[in-house]
């Protein structure tokens, strides 16, 4: 089969002829209908992080039709339309057995530890596989497994309740996810903070109330917008010092600042004013849960999380095509989310 490997840190992926992936007894193989590139795909294709093997095969936001099953899978059937948790976890262990898998002793993501989704064919645990109902297409279903998962675990994270405000920082495809998922949660106010116009309309349309930082201090103009009271959820969506500070800062008494953005600088804190006294919690949120993905799906399904904006390119299953697309990613020269439909 086809698949567009990266043979070698910070070279381009490679065209490269192998085996269809041969599958165990609890395995499902996938035909692959959907792969979306991530911004982690160009981190891993820099080097930036360290790969389970080389070559690899790299995608982590897949979605297809199962192609065959192992003698022991009874959860799905060949030829259900499937999108894929790209966590491969051992389900025993302590985290594992606590629902917390996304600590597994031995979790491997697909596309990053083991071979993912830039191929003709995927192999992966049948428990790994979600059913794609029809309304969703496959382009929207590979997406759901990233950005959008990752923003529903953070609003439980900060367990946003009905009658709650909610300031998201960073518009981007975690932000408009979060902004939806917080409004399905029963937030009665939302507010969007970013420095570009664009995504701040964008932010508008899903009826999230514009904040532009490039303008105005963020943190007073929530105060302002909410009565001097501060949001109840904050959500660090960007991984800057600056947010990150921002977003302790806007949230008011008992009120919960979620970071989701990665970042490895140290930020200040000023633990009276901003934590204890306020009996405010800062809370780290990584990754996302298998269970929550039926849940993301149905979402979608009932359109309640809209995703008919956020693929914007299709692309086929060429090496060239998609290291150009993660060279944009890598220079930050647009914001179209891709998908390969090989
Ligand atoms: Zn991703
Ligand atoms: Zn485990």
């Amino acid at each position: 089969m086809k698949s567009i490997r990266m043979i070698e840190a910070g070279k381009p992926l490679e065209l490269q002829e192998i085996p269809v992936p041969n599958i165990g007894e609890k395995d499902i193989l996938v035909r692959v209908l959907a792969a979306g590139i991530c911004h982690s795909d160009a981190h891993y294709r820099a080097g930036r992080s360290a790969m389970g093997m080389l070559p690899i095969t790299l995608g982590h936001e897949v979605a297809g039709v199962v192609e065959r099953v192992g003698t022991h899978v009874k959860n799905v059937k060949i030829g259900k339309r499937v999108c894929l948790h790209y966590n491969i976890t051992c389900g025993d262990c302590y985290y594992c057995s606590t629902g917390n898998e996304q600590f597994c002793n031995t979790v491997k993501m697909l596309g990053h530890h083991v071979d993912g989704g830039y191929a003709e064919y995927i192999a992966v645990p049948a428990r790994n596989a979600i059913p794609l109902p029809d309304e969703i297409p496959f382009e929207a279903g590979a997406t759901l497994m990233c950005a959008s998962a990752t923003a529903l675990h953070a609003l439980r994270k900060g367990r946003v309740k009905a009658g709650e405000t909610v300031a998201v920082f960073g518009v981007g495809g975690l932000g408009l996810s979060a902004i939806q998922l917080a409004k399905a949660s029963g937030a009665v106010e939302v507010f969007a903070v970013d420095i570009k116009q664009d995504k701040l309309e964008l932010a508008s349309e899903y009826h999230a109330i514009p904040i532009d930082a490039s303008r105005v201090d963020a943190v007073e103009e929530i105060r302002k917008l909410t009565q001097g009271k501060g949001v109840d959820v904050a959500l660090e969506m960007i991984g800057m010092r600056k947010t990150m500070e921002q977003a302790i800062d806007s949230v008011g008494n008992l009120g919960r600042a979620v970071m989701v953005g990665l970042n490895q600088q140290p930020i200040q804190i000023n633990t009276y004013m901003q934590v204890l006294g306020k009996e405010a919690e800062i809370i780290g949120s990584n990754d996302h849960l298998l269970q929550e993905l039926p849940l993301l799906v149905d979402l979608a399904r009932r359109k309640i999380l809209d995703t008919s904006h956020v693929v914007s390119q299709v692309i086929p299953l060429n090496a060239d095509k998609i290291n150009q697309r993660l060279d944009d990613l890598e220079n930050f020269t647009s914001d179209v989310r891709v998908v390969i439909v090989p």
